[in-house]
C-alpha cells in the first residue's frame, strides 16, 4: 500500500514518529503541499491523508488508485466527502483527541488575563521590581477568579471540560447551547444568549462554526457586555466579528480578549485584532500539546490499520 501524508508538519514537526504509519505501508510524508502539487504527489496513493490541504471532487475523480481519505484533524470540511463516497472510498476523521489540551488553553488565556504573568515578569527584568520602592508592585489590575460569573457558548465536550475547571476556581456558570435536551448538573444555569452576554465576567466560545454561529459575537451582543468583562475565543474566528472587537477593545466597551483563532489563519498582518487594545493572541495552539499530537497521531494509525483489517472505523462519509 502506498500511503502518502499531504501536511504532517504540524502533527509532527519531529517530535513524534511516523514508525507505527511506515509499518503499515510504503510511506512519504511531505510537511506541506500547495494545492497545485497534490496530483502529483498523491498520484499513487492508495491511502492519502490530509490536514488542511483540499481533497475535492477534481482530485477523488483523477487519483484512481486512491481507496482511502484520512485526516489528521476531526473537521473534514477539506475533503469532498460526496465525490468520496460515489466512488466507494471512505473518508476517515478523528473525532475527539485534544478536548482537555484546548480546556486547558482556555484557561491559560483567562488567567493571563487575570496576572499577566508573562508581561509582569518581563517588567520584572527590565529592572522595574529592582526599582520599586515597594515589596511588590502590579501594572495591570489583578482579578481573582472566586465568585465572578464564567459564560460557556457551546455545552459540548470543550465546554463541560472548561465548565468542570471554572467551579474549582469557584466560578458561577451560565450556559447557552442551542442542544434542545442538554443535560447540565444543578450548579449550573441554562440561560438565553443576551443574558449570558449581560451578566458574564467572562465569556467563552465553544460552540462549532456554522452558518448559525459565523459572527455569533458582534457589535450588538459587545455592547451587553460589562466593561470589565472579557472575551476568550479559542474555538473558530469566524465566531467573532473582528472589526466589531477591535473596535470594543480600543474603545473600552469590554476590558479585554484572549484568542486562539482568528478568521483567516495565518492572518494578515493588517488584521485589526494584532494591534487592538487589551487583545491577547495565540496561533491556533489550543489542539497542539505533545500528548495531544500523539492521541491523534495514534487515531491516525489505528484508523488505516483498522481499514487494512477490513473494519473501518470513524468513517465520516455514507458508502451505502
Ligand atoms: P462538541 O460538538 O462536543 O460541542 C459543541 C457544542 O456546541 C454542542 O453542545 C452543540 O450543541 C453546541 N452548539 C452548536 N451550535 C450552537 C449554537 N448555534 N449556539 C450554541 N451552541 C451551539 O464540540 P467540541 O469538541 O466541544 O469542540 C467545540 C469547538 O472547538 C469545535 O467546533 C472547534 O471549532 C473548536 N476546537 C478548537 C481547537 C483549537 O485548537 N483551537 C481544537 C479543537 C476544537
Amino acid at each position: 500500500m502506498n500511503i502518502v501524508v499531504l501536511d504532517g508538519h504540524t502533527l509532527n514537526p519531529g517530535d513524534l514518529s511516523w514508525a507505527e504509519l511506515e509499518k503499515l505501508g510504503t510511506c512519504r510524508v511531505f510537511d506541506r503541499t500547495a494545492p497545485e502539487e497534490v496530483l502529483e504527489r498523491a498520484k499513487d496513493a492508495d491511502i492519502l491523508i490530509t490536514n488542511k490541504v483540499v481533497i475535492g471532487a477534481m482530485e477523488i475523480e483523477q487519483l484512481r488508485n486512491l481507496k482511502y481519505i484520512g485526516l489528521s484533524s476531526t473537521g473534514y470540511n477539506v475533503v469532498d466527502i460526496e465525490a468520496a463516497a460515489k466512488r466507494f472510498i471512505p473518508v476517515l476523521n478523528v473525532p475527539a483527541y485534544s478536548t482537555l489540551s484546548v480546556a486547558q488553553l482556555t484557561f491559560a488565556h483567562i488567567l493571563n488575563l487575570c496576572h499577566h504573568v508573562a508581561e509582569h515578569s518581563n517588567s520584572v527584568k527590565n529592572g522595574n521590581w529592582s526599582k520599586s520602592p515597594d515589596f511588590c508592585y502590579w501594572n495591570f489590575p489583578l482579578v481573582e477568579l472566586e465568585g465572578l460569573t464564567l459564560g460557556i457558548i457551546g455545552f459540548g465536550r470543550i465546554g463541560r471540560s472548561v465548565a468542570a475547571i471554572a467551579e474549582q476556581f469557584g466560578m458561577e456558570i451560565l450556559i447557552y447551547d442551542i442542544a434542545p435536551s442538554l443535560e447540565i448538573s444543578t450548579n449550573l444555569q441554562k440561560v438565553t444568549l443576551e443574558t449570558l452576554f449581560q451578566k458574564s465576567d467572562i465569556i467563552t466560545l465553544h460552540c462549532p462554526l456554522t452558518s448559525e454561529t459565523e459572527h455569533i459575537v458582534d457589535k450588538n451582543y459587545l455592547s451587553m457586555m460589562k466593561v470589565s468583562a472579557f472575551l476568550i475565543n479559542t474555538s473558530r474566528g469566524a465566531l467573532v466579528h473582528e472589526q466589531d472587537l477591535a473596535d470594543a477593545l480600543n474603545f473600552g466597551k469590554i476590558a479585554a480578549a484572549g484568542l486562539d483563532v482568528l478568521s483567516t489563519e495565518p492572518p494578515s498582518p493588517d488584521n485589526l485584532l494584532l494591534s487592538a487594545k487589551n487583545c491577547y493572541i495565540s496561533p491556533h495552539i489550543a489542539w497542539a500539546t505533545t500528548a495531544s499530537r500523539q492521541r491523534l497521531m495514534d487515531v491516525v494509525v489505528n484508523n488505516v490499520r483498522a481499514f487494512l483489517d477490513g473494519k473501518p472505523i470513524n468513517v465520516v462519509n455514507d458508502l451505502k
